[in-house]
């Protein structure tokens, strides 16, 4: 018997259902598959079950890497690393189909991690993540939202994002005290092109730094108070953060960059 260690953020995902819906949201059949945070495997077990051409798996916890290892002998590789701490670009020749249902505050922190990294060759076709329901909803968000904010902007940048279903508490071993949320993630084919992403970062860091004030004084702060820029891609500099498009966040993202080359 595992017994869940709960500084790696272990529940173990145990309600057949939610591991099918899953699984059957594409084809895997023939594709490479890397899972993050596989546990004890459940759902690998159900990735396995769909013919994928090969299955790469990152788990963290040594104890658990190896009884993954004796569980699935050759059918899977098994790589015992901090995924924080692992090069992506790295991983494999072919584009990977990535699952995982990692602890919530690393995948926040991974997708950032992906986004903020995306290069001209991009790794993954597909994401399919399990985050917090919270979390799940200030990413399909939209402007003039509660939920809308830095996270939001930065993943429709370069995603394409669909929400598969909710997960209640009890599909898990043990039980988390919160609502999961199911996200399927592609990357655009065509985005906004910026010079550096952490441009977009900053921008957004900064006006949503205080939500419910205007957005003047950021504005003025990373424009050396000239309105110039406001009055060209069409700013109201009584809005609040939550109230710009993700366009226009790119639009001034672009302008910053104008400004600094
Ligand atoms: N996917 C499994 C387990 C979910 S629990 C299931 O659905 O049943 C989260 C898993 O992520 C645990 O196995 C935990 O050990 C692992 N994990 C936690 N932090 C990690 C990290 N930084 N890198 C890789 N794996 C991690």
């Amino acid at each position: 018997m595992i017994r869940a260690k709960k500084s790696l953020g272990q529940n173990f995902l145990i309600d057949q259902n939610i591991i099918d819906k899953i699984v059957n949201i594409l084809d895997l059949k023939n594709r490479n598959i890397l899972e993050i945070g596989p546990g004890t495997g459940n759902l690998t077990e159900g990735i396995l079950r769909k013919s994928p051409k090969k299955v790469l798996v990152i788990e963290k916890d040594y104890n658990l890497a190896n009884l993954l290892k004796e569980k699935f002998e050759d059918k899977i590789k098994v790589i015992n690393k901090d995924i924080l701490r692992v090069d992506e670009n790295s991983l494999s020749d072919q584009t990977l189909t990535v699952f995982g249902n990692l602890p919530y505050n690393i995948s926040t922190e991974i997708l950032c991690k992906w986004i903020l990294n995306l290069e001209q060759k991009i790794w993954f076709d597909s994401l399919i993540l399990m985050f917090q329901k919270e979390v799940a909803e200030r990413i399909i968000s939209n402007f003039d939202n509660k939920s809308y904010g830095r996270l939001t902007i930065l993943a429709n940048w370069r995603l394409d994002i669909e929400k598969i279903c909710d997960v209640s508490p009890l599909s898990f071993q043990p039980k988390p005290k919160i609502k999961s949320t199911v996200l399927f993630f592609k990357p655009k084919k065509k985005f906004f092109l910026l010079k550096n992403s952490k441009n977009l970062e900053k921008i957004t860091r900064i006006f949503f730094m205080h939500r419910r004030k205007m957005i003047k004084k950021p504005y003025f702060q990373l424009f050396n108070g000239d309105e110039s820029v406001a009055l060209k891609i069409g700013i109201d500099l009584n809005s609040r953060p939550q109230n710009l498009d993700f366009d226009t966040y790119l639009k001034l993202t672009k302008e910053f960059e104008n400004l600094r080359s």
